[in-house]
C-alpha cells in the first residue's frame, strides 16, 4: 500500500505548487521545503517557495535558499497566482504559516506533511506522524516512494533537516531511522560534518558575546528544577546582534545539571514575548504552551505572550513551578 498515493495523484494532475513552512523557520522547515522542491521539480515547472520570515543566516549555506521568496516581497510581484496545490511542511497549524495563508485560495488543495502531535490536520491530505524525528524524514520517505533519484542537494537538505531537529542526534526525538537516513547520505558522499559546522560552529562574534551575557544572567527556580534567561531588545542592540544569533541558546539553558525545564524569553517587541521551552525527561512543554496558545513537541515547544518581559517571566515561571509541584 502506497502511503503517499494521494500526493502522487495530485501532483500528476496539477501544474503549479506553492510550498511553505512555519514562521521563524528552522532547519527542518527549510530542509524539508528544499527537499520537497527537488522531488516536485519532476512534476511541474512552477514551484514557488514563500515564507513569512526570511531564511536564518545559519541556513543560507543550503543551496536553493536564495530562491525562497519573502511574503512581503513576493506578494507585490506578478508571480502570484491561484495555486493548484499547496504543500505545508513542519507546521502544526495553518495560521503558523503567517501571511502566506493569504496566498492559498479556496480552490487550492493543501497537503500537510508534519510531525507535531498537536497538528490540526488542516490539509486536504494530512501526512502527520509524530513518531518520526523530523519532517525531513517524511520527505525522504516520499522521495523513496516516488522513486526519485537522490541528488546531492536533496541529500544535504534532508540531512540538515534531521540534524537540526534532533540537535545532532542528541534530542529524545532521535530514531534509528534518522541515523539510517544519515548513513545513506554519508554513502552518497554528503559531508555531514560540514553541515554540522555550518549550523552549530559558525557563530557571529557579536552573537556569541550576546549568548555569554545572557548565560551570565541565568536564573534557577522551582527548587533548581527550572533554569531560565531572557534576551531583551536592549541586549540585542547592545551587542548589535539579531534573533538568529540566539539559535540553540535554550538548549544551553536546559543543560544545567538537575534541571527539568529550560526557558528562554525573547522580547521580540515591547509587550510581545516569545517563550521557548525545553524539557529533559518528563514534563510535556507542549501541553504547557497550549495554555498560552502555543504548541510544539513534548520536549520542545513555544508560545508568544503579549505582555511586558517582566510580567511574562513572572507568569510563566510561577505557573511552571506550580505545575512541577513547587508552589512557592
Ligand atoms: P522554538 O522554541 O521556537 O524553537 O520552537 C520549538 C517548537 O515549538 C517547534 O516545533 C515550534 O514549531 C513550536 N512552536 C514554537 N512557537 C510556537 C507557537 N507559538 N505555536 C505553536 N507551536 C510553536
Ligand atoms: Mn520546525
Ligand atoms: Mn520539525
Amino acid at each position: 500500500m502506497k502511503k503517499y498515493k494521494n500526493i502522487l495523484n495530485s501532483v500528476d494532475k496539477c501544474d503549479n505548487f506553492l510550498l511553505t513552512t512555519h514562521v521563524s523557520p528552522d532547519g527542518d522547515g527549510i530542509g524539508s521545503l528544499l527537499g520537497l522542491k527537488y522531488i516536485l521539480q519532476l512534476y511541474a515547472d512552477k514551484i514557488d517557495l514563500v515564507l513569512d520570515d526570511s531564511v536564518p543566516e545559519y541556513l543560507k549555506f543550503l543551496s536553493g535558499t536564495e530562491d525562497i521568496y519573502l511574503y512581503d516581497e513576493f506578494d507585490k510581484t506578478e508571480n502570484r497566482i491561484d495555486y493548484d496545490l499547496v504543500f505545508v511542511v513542519d507546521c502544526g497549524d495553518l495560521d503558523r504559516t503567517g501571511n502566506v495563508v493569504n496566498l492559498i485560495s479556496e480552490d487550492s488543495k493543501i497537503i500537510n506533511i508534519d510531525h507535531h502531535d498537536d497538528n490540526q490536520e488542516y490539509g486536504s491530505y494530512n501526512y502527520v506522524d509524530s513518531t518520526v524525528s523530523s519532517t525531513g524524514e517524511l520527505i525522504y520517505d516520499l522521495a523513496v516512494e516516488l522513486g526519485a533519484n537522490f541528488k546531492r542537494d536533496f541529500g544535504i537538505a534532508i540531512a540538515a533537516a534531521i540534524i537540526t531537529d534532533t540537535g545532532n542526534f542528541k534530542f529524545s526525538n532521535t530514531t534509528s531511522k534518522a541515523h539510517r537516513i544519515i548513513a545513506d547520505m554519508l554513502e552518497l558522499g554528503i559531508d555531514t560534518e560540514k553541515i554540522i559546522r555550518e549550523v552549530y560552529e559558525n557563530e557571529n562574534y557579536s552573537g556569541l558575546k550576546l549568548k555569554g551575557s545572557v548565560l551570565s544572567n541565568l536564573h534557577l527556580a522551582g527548587e533548581e528544577n527550572i533554569s531560565w534567561a531572557s534576551v531583551s531588545q536592549k541586549d540585542l542592540n547592545h551587542f548589535q546582534a539579531d534573533w538568529d544569533d540566539t539559535e540553540g541558546l535554550v538548549n544551553s539553558i536546559r543543560s544545567v545539571k538537575g534541571v527539568e525545564v529550560g526557558v528562554l524569553f525573547k522580547e521580540m517587541a515591547e509587550d510581545k514575548i516569545k517563550v521557548s521551552l525545553r524539557s529533559n525527561e518528563y514534563f510535556a512543554v507542549n501541553e504547557f504552551a497550549h495554555q498560552f496558545e502555543g504548541g510544539g513537541h513534548p520536549r520542545a515547544a513555544g508560545c508568544t505572550i503579549m505582555a511586558s518581559l517582566a510580567e511574562v517571566e513572572e507568569k510563566v515561571i510561577s505557573k511552571l513551578e506550580s505545575e512541577l509541584g513547587f508552589n512557592n
